[in-house]
């Protein structure tokens, strides 16, 4: 199964000699809404913390979508970001993902952070940061860490508003429930 992304043509494109223009980070918001899609989906059957995550390879064609899976499962690990990698390494057919981005619509948590090492992804793309518990630059910065061998590129804050009013309304309208 794949799904393209009109208008995404990031291939080639590569932030490590200047930083990252706001031009470049525009060009992974139909991705991002894609990611948003899925975190909506997660809300509405099953009261999953709404994240969502999808995979796209080297051609910008996503190879892999999904929302926090954690209560439908009953699986700590399920979240929305494990699970579209899962799905991106099926449809590859092998666990290396290099070159592949992953665009998740919260910054990820240690674990995922580990994953996307895992991988050996090439890029992180997230939309609202955890100050709580996230390992992209906020509490840890895992994915940039020199101590280890591989390095992913991190651009965050892409379409922020709109994935963490989505989170923020969903906690409002629950009890507070530690992730
Ligand atoms: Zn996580």
């Amino acid at each position: 199964m794949r799904w393209t992304v009109p208008s995404t043509s990031f291939s080639g494109r590569e932030a490590a000699a200047g930083g990252v223009t706001p031009g470049y980070q525009a060009e992974f918001e139909p991705a991002m809404r894609a990611a948003l899609a899925e975190a909506i989906r997660a809300v509405s059957p099953r009261a999953e913390v709404p994240v969502g995550a999808v995979v796209l390879d080297r051609a910008a064609t996503i190879i892999g979508r999904a929302h926090n899976m954690r209560e439908a499962d009953a699986d700590p690990t399920a979240h929305a970001e494990i699970v579209a990698i899962r799905q991106a390494a099926r449809e590859i057919g092998g666990w290396r993902l290099a070159g592949c981005t992953l665009v998740a619509t919260l910054e990820p948590c240690t674990m995922c952070a580990g994953a996307i090492i895992a991988a050996r992804m090439e890029r992180l793309v997230y939309g609202a940061p955890d100050p709580g518990a996230g390992a992209a630059g906020s509490l840890w910065d895992v994915l940039r860490d020199r101590r280890l061998g591989h390095r992913v590129e991190v651009i965050g804050g892409v379409l922020a508003g709109e994935c963490g009013a989505l989170l923020r309304d969903f906690f409002a309208q629950r009890r507070p429930e530690r992730a």
